[in-house]
């Protein structure tokens, strides 16, 4: 059971979680209905999950499993940004606690407290190491450290960012490209990320044993949602492998995509190493 005295309850990330949910309710209204914004929403939640999130925060920085030039490092982190899951900082040091410490009191997402807190409920507080800047920065000593990078640090930045394109979609497509492609997407693509959190330490098979308490699977169903995250797994027990799918069935997009561009001559110091 987690120690209650490590958290502490975390009011504005709580509301802005619930504003963007309820928000988004509004993208089934039938006047905010066109095909325009639907192919939008389908094409930003690739942009922002498959290319920012599952290739660039998690694949290429978080894990270093291969490199692209930094003028992409640059529009990725971009990419990534426009998912709102945090700095990008901040999103690497918990991911690399998580792989650190996996499903104990010291992950911030720890699954052994129960699907929902992996999934949403750890984000509604926060995590007296986890948060710490200090620890933060320790971390992911690493990351957007450049000139062009640094305004990343700043989650007011990030939310500035949202606005920005928010304003260029509504002169755009008007309110359904605001609602599909703003609120309705960025749930989409949560609950997608955030499915690996959760249903990829619940469902499926596991390939590997892992040492207690991990209880990473392999779940399809989240391989197909989160672009090839599924296959956890796998990538629990290789974490600086660039592939996470191996078998012919374990589907892994984001794979597809760095193996494209490294025969593009794009992505190079491309690490694809098979757990034995
Ligand atoms: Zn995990
Ligand atoms: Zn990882």
């Amino acid at each position: 059971m987690q120690n209650k005295e490590s958290y502490t309850f975390n009011p504005i990330s709580t509301a802005f979680l619930a504003f963007t949910h309820i928000a988004a309710i509004g993208a089934f209204l039938p006047e905010n209905f066109s095909w325009s914004a639907v192919w939008l929403c389908m094409f930003l939640y690739w942009l922002t999950a498959s290319v920012g999130v599952c290739f660039g925060f998690h694949r290429l920085l978080s894990h270093r499993a291969f490199k692209i030039p930094l003028a992409l490092e640059l529009f990725v982190v971009c990419c990534g940004a426009l998912a709102c899951e945090g700095t990008p900082r901040k999103w690497i040091a918990h991911h690399r606690l998580h792989h650190r410490f996996s499903d104990t009191q010291k992950d911030p997402h720890n699954a052994s407290q129960g699907f929902w807190w992996a999934h949403i409920g750890w984000m509604c507080f926060n995590h007296k190491d986890a948060d710490n800047p200090v620890k933060i920065k320790e971390l992911a000593y690493d990351i957007c450290t450049g000139t062009f990078f640094r305004p990343f640090n700043n989650f007011l930045f990030i939310i500035w960012m949202q606005i920005a394109i928010g304003l260029i979609l509504f002169l755009i497509g008007g309110w359904p490209w605001v609602f599909w492609g703003v609120f309705l997407r960025l749930v989409i693509v949560w609950h997608a990320t955030w499915l690996v959190n959760s249903a990829a330490h619940y469902f499926g098979y596991k390939t590997y044993d892992l040492p207690e308490p991990d209880r990473s699977t392999n779940c399809w169903w989240v391989g197909l949602l989160a672009w090839g995250e599924g296959w956890h797994n796998n990538h629990h027990k290789c974490p600086s492998s660039a592939r996470h799918g191996w078998k012919w069935f374990e589907i892994d997009m984001t794979w597809w995509f760095i193996r494209f561009l490294e025969i593009a001559g794009i992505a190079t110091q491309v690490k694809a190493v098979r757990p034995s």
